[in-house]
Formats: C-alpha cells, structure tokens, sequence
C-alpha cells in the first residue's frame, strides 16, 4: 500500500518511521558532518571499509540504480497522476457518485475516499508489484504473493477507516472555519499525532507477529539490561519485543516506537540470526540512543512544525486552485468533497520539497544514535571499533546497499548516513583514547 497520495497520513506517522536503525535497501544515507567528524577521528588498526563481494557488489549496483529511478518516478508520477485525475473530471466523479449514493455526509466522505484510494492504489500497483517482484528475485524477500495482497488490503483497510475519520474532521472545519480551517485542523493534529505515534504498536500485530524477547533469549535481555543501566534508561524486558520479520524478509532491523506507555524496543528475529551478540548488543545500543536522546520526542515536534507549515501553504494553494481550475475541475469551493483531491495535491507537492529536509533531520539523529550506540557498548564487548564496522557489514551485506551511492540521491532520500559511513566513521571511532572525550558518557 503506497498511499501516495495520502501524505497527511504520512506526516501524521513520520515520527514513528524516522526512529528505524537499520535500513531497507532503499534507505541510507550520507551527512557532511559525520566525515568532518570522521576526518577528526583517529584511525584504528587496518580493517577494510564495508565491502562487498564482486558478484553481490554487481547486484547491489542494479538494485541501486533501480531503486533510485523508481524512486523519483513514484514520487513525479503520483503528483502527475493527480493532475490528471483532477484535469481529466475523474475526481469530480467520485464526487457525484458519492453525493448521489447517500444524502448522508458521512456516507458520501467515506464513499469518496473509498473511490479515490481504491484509483490511487490501482494507479500505484504497477511500481509496488514491480519492487516486491524485485525483493523475492534478490532473496531480500520471502513473502508469497498471496500473503503479499494480504497485507496490502489490510493497510488499504486501516488508510480507509483511519483516513475516513480525518477527511470527516477536515471537512467539518473547513465548514466551520472557512478562512481559518488550517489553524483550527492543526490544533487538532496535535492530539491525533500524539495519539497516532502511542498506537502504532497497537496496529502492527496486524502486520507481523511480536513476542516478548525474553521469552525466547532471556540470555539475550540480560545482556541489553546492561546497556540499559548505563543510559539510566527506564525500559523493563517487558518491554522488549521479538518481531517475527523471518516469515517474511531476510534484511535485519530493530527500532524504537511507541510513545509514553506504549513505548517498546523491537528487535526483528533476522537481526538474531545473521549478527553476534556483540553486534546486535550494538544495534541495540543504537536504538536505545534513540530512546535516551528524545529522538521520538523530537520527531514528533518536527512533525508539528512541519504540519503548520504544510497546513497554511495548502490552505492558500487549495484557495488559488480552486479559483484558477475550479471550473474546468468541476469542483465549486473547498467544502466540496473533491477539494480534498487539492488539498492531497498540494500535500505532495510540498512533501516533495520536504523530503530533503526530513532526511536530513533524520541523519542527524541517526549519527546521534551510532556514537551514542557505540558509546554505550564500552565495556560490555571486547573491541567496540571492530563490532560496530561488523555489525554495519552483516546489516550493509543483508540488503545489497551499495557502498558507493549516488551523492544527490543519498542527500535527497536516505534517512540514515551510508553504510559505508558508518562503518568507516564506527571503525575510526574510539573516544576512550588520550586527548578524546566520549560525547555522552563519562570516561
Ligand atoms: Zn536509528
């Protein structure tokens, strides 16, 4: 399920999706800063920086190439597929078909909804098919098709219901407020966000099964409750969970989420298999960086920045919009359903433009958590340099990254530095040697 054209779903959540550890193939990245720091670092021993073998160097450079065209054409072609839905009266339709169905409004809002994500989705297949194709032929994959479609029509379900109740409330403001329904909407997406980030846990059982850790390497929790006391971190095991990812992927990962009592550490099972108990006592580290920096915290204020923003420009681009096109788009002012086609519209366009800069916030955060991660793990294992630039070659190996990627591609869409560097940047990085100072624990 892409929900391409339901960015304010996706800026309602991007708190949760910014605190991953490590990637899929098409997310890492690379930051000016963690090379000046690097530069600044001694150097340590003679490791080879991450690498590949030639034959998997071979793929990850197709799927590289791959994933960065398919990326851009996602994103043009949804803002363009818009434009065509609106220009070509398919919107406008939906509209009529809702309003003739029921004269009640929160038939006619959920009916519209249900037509545009059901276009939307249709419109998006092709490429969603296409990368899942892509997953199983390089093995990153094992999912069937079957259970594939299964989980698309389960996110297709909870875009509907989830949606449906957030077009309600935006139409009854913008009714309410007709000059001030940004601001007001806003308001509300403060609650929602706050609400959204504690619930996710809650939802993705729907996807993937989780058990307590503890329950299957209580050896395991031991060792992490180590690395929880040095933080002064307030995470019982309880609250340590083992995501079944194997079922349906062979890439690792492992992530904080939640929010207030919700708030969890999720450890996918391929992390156990494929890493040391060095390496994942690292990730770990990593995540719980996360935990003690308040990167969730700090998304979640971003993301609220980052709605206001979104809100007010939507609001004027919705206004001219409609003014300039209502009459060719059928679609006679913003309490008309159809509006929300614009509305959507103005949200890609600006989330275009955004993605940048969220990346660029979010690579920050990551590097926070890697110095903070390989910080933590001093002490516990015998040599941090060496697990640290392992545990990126397992987590690197796992998804064919590419260890030289494309400089504007990594500025534009990687969420976290390149594997390339931070491994390099974990490798050089001993701040327990004369004349260094650790940056978030005491020597
Ligand atoms: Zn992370």
């Amino acid at each position: 399920m892409r929900l391409r054209h339901l960015p304010l779903l996706l800026c309602l959540l991007l708190p949760i999706t910014r605190a991953h550890a490590a990637e899929t193939p098409a997310e890492h990245a690379a930051n000016a800063y963690a090379a000046q720091e690097l530069a600044a670092a001694p150097t340590h021993g003679n490791l080879p920086d991450y690498a590949l073998s030639p034959e998997d160097l071979a793929k990850s450079h197709h799927l590289s190439r791959i994933h960065v065209t398919l990326h851009f054409v996602d994103e043009v072609w949804g803002i363009l597929s818009l434009v065509l839905l609106l220009a070509l009266g398919i919107v406008a339709w939906m509209r009529d078909t809702a309003v003739k169905a029921s004269a009640n409004r929160w038939a006619q809002g959920f009916l519209f909804l249900l037509l545009y994500l059901i276009v939307d989705t249709l419109l998006g297949l092709p490429i969603s098919l296409y990368e899942q194709h892509l997953s199983r032929v390089y093995g990153l994959s094992v999912q069937s098709w079957p259970s594939w479609i299964g989980d698309e029509a389960k996110a297709f379900g909870l875009a509907w219901i989830i949606g449906g109740l957030l077009v309600m409330l935006l139409f009854w403001v913008i009714r309410k407020f007709p000059k001030r329904w940004w601001l007001v909407f806003w308001g509300f997406s403060i609650p929602i966000t706050l609400f959204g980030v504690f619930a996710v846990p809650y939802l993705s059982p729907i996807f993937n099964k989780f058990e307590p850790l503890q329950l299957h390497h209580p050896e395991l929790v031991a060792q992490l409750e180590q690395v929880v006391a040095k933080g002064h971190m307030d995470i019982p095991p309880d609250r340590m969970f083992l995501m079944k990812a194997s079922e349906k992927v062979t890439t690792i990962n492992a992530y904080v989420t939640g929010f207030g009592a919700s708030k969890r550490v999720v450890v996918w099972d391929t992390s156990l298999t494929k890493g040391t108990p060095d390496e994942i006592l690292f990730i770990f580290g990593h995540e719980s960086g996360h935990y003690v920096l308040g990167h969730i915290v700090i998304g979640i204020l971003f993301s609220i920045v980052v709605m206001f923003i979104t809100l007010f420009l939507g609001y004027r681009f919705v206004q001219w919009a409609i003014a300039r096109f209502g009459v060719s788009w059928r679609i006679p002012g913003q309490t008309d359903w159809a509006a929300f086609a614009v509305l959507m519209l103005s949200f890609s366009l600006f989330s275009l433009v955004l993605e940048p800069v969220n990346n660029g916030f979010s690579r920050h955060d990551e590097h926070a958590a890697d110095v903070y991660g390989q910080e933590a793990i001093h002490g516990l294992v015998a040599d941090p340099q060496t697990t640290v630039k392992n545990a990126f070659d397992v987590l690197g190996q796992s998804g064919y990254d590419d260890p030289n990627p494309n400089r504007f591609y990594e500025f534009w869409a990687f969420s976290h530095p390149s594997i390339g560097r931070r491994a390099a940047f974990g490798k050089a990085y001993n701040p327990w040697t004369p004349g260094m100072e650790p940056k978030y624990f005491k020597k």
